[in-house]
C-alpha cells in the first residue's frame, strides 16, 4: 500500500484557522495534521461549521491559515494555485447564464490566454468525460442541475489538474440524480486517476465514493477518525450500500460523528 517514492498531493501539519469576526474570533480548524496520496478519494464529513469549506479553501489558497504548514504537490497553496494544480467544484454550479456551456468551460482557459483551437479541443475533452457531448452548445438555464453542476465538474477540470476539490458539489440535487452523479463520478475519478478531496454531509455518499473518509468534529475542526474503505474496492455501483462491509464503514463514521458531538457539549 505504501509508496513512499511519490510524495503526497497534500499535506498539513498542525493547521489552525482563526477567523477574525466583529464579535470576536471564530476557531474554525485547530491543529488538523493530514496527509494524502496521489489518486485517493478522501470525503470529508462533519457537522455543519465544523470547518470543512474553510479547510479546503486553505488548501485553495482562498483563505490564509493562521498556524501551521501546508503544502501542496510539495509547494505552497500560493505556488499550487499559480500552476493550476487543481480545480474547484462549489455547492452551486455558477455557470454564467450568457455563456454557452462550451463557452463556460473554456472560460478559465480563455482568462488564461489559452488559444482558440487548444480551448476547443480540451473543453471537448472534458465535456465528453462527463457525458455532456452534444450539449456544448445549450445555455445553462435549459440544462437540469445534475447536468449543470456536470458542466461545473468539466470547468474545473479545463486545466486537466490531478486534483480535483469538492465542497458539497451535490448537496443541493434530490437523491435519484445525486446517486446518478455519484456513480459517474466514481466512474471519472477511475478513469482519470485523480486526486479528489470532496466535502459531504452524507454518510452514504462519503462511504460510497471513498477510499478514505475523515470525519471531523464540531467548531473548531479536528480530525476525530480516518476511515479506510478501500475494502469496497474500486468498481462500485450503487448496490454496495447494502452490503454488510458497506454498513460496517457506514457505521463507524456516525459513531465518530456522534463521539465529536457529546465531546463539544
Ligand atoms: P462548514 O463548511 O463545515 O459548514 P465553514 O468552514 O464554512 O464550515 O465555517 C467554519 C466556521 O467558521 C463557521 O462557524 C463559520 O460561521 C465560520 N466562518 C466561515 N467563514 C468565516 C469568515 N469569513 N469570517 C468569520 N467566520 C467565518
Ligand atoms: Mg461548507
Amino acid at each position: 500500500m505504501k509508496e513512499p517514492a511519490s510524495p503526497p498531493v497534500v499535506a498539513i501539519k498542525g493547521l489552525s484557522l482563526t477567523y477574525e469576526a466583529a464579535d470576536g474570533p471564530v476557531y474554525a480548524l485547530s491543529n488538523v495534521d493530514l496527509q494524502i496520496a496521489e489518486g485517493e478519494f478522501i470525503s470529508f464529513i462533519g457537522p455543519s461549521g465544523c470547518g470543512k469549506t474553510t479547510l479546503l479553501r486553505v488548501i485553495a489558497d482562498l483563505e490564509q491559515p493562521t498556524g501551521g504548514d501546508i503544502h501542496v504537490n510539495g509547494v505552497g497553496p500560493e505556488e499550487a494555485r499559480l500552476r493550476r494544480d487543481y480545480g474547484f467544484v462549489f455547492q452551486a454550479p455558477a455557470l454564467y447564464p450568457w455563456r454557452t456551456i462550451q463557452k463556460n468551460i473554456e472560460l478559465p482557459l480563455e482568462i488564461f490566454g489559452v488559444s482558440k483551437a487548444e480551448r476547443r479541443e480540451k473543453a471537448s475533452k472534458q465535456l465528453e468525460l462527463v457525458n455532456l457531448k452534444g450539449f456544448e452548445n445549450k445555455f445553462p438555464w435549459q440544462l437540469s442541475g445534475g447536468m449543470q453542476q456536470r458542466a461545473s465538474i468539466a470547468r474545473a477540470l479545463s486545466f486537466d489538474p490531478k486534483l480535483l476539490l469538492m465542497d458539497e458539489p451535490f448537496g443541493a440535487l434530490d437523491e435519484i440524480v445525486r446517486d446518478h452523479l455519484n456513480e459517474q463520478l466514481l466512474k471519472l475519478w477511475d478513469k482519470t486517476g485523480k486526486t479528489v478531496l470532496f466535502v459531504t454531509h452524507s454518510i452514504p455518499e462519503a462511504v460510497f465514493l471513498s477510499s478514505k473518509i475523515v470525519v471531523m468534529s464540531p467548531r473548531p475542526g479536528r480530525i476525530i477518525d480516518i476511515i479506510d474503505a478501500s475494502v469496497l474496492g474500486r468498481d462500485r455501483t450503487l448496490d454496495i450500500r447494502e452490503t454488510p462491509e458497506f454498513l460496517k464503514i457506514a457505521h463507524r463514521v456516525r459513531e465518530g460523528l456522534r463521539a465529536g458531538h457529546s465531546y463539544d457539549d
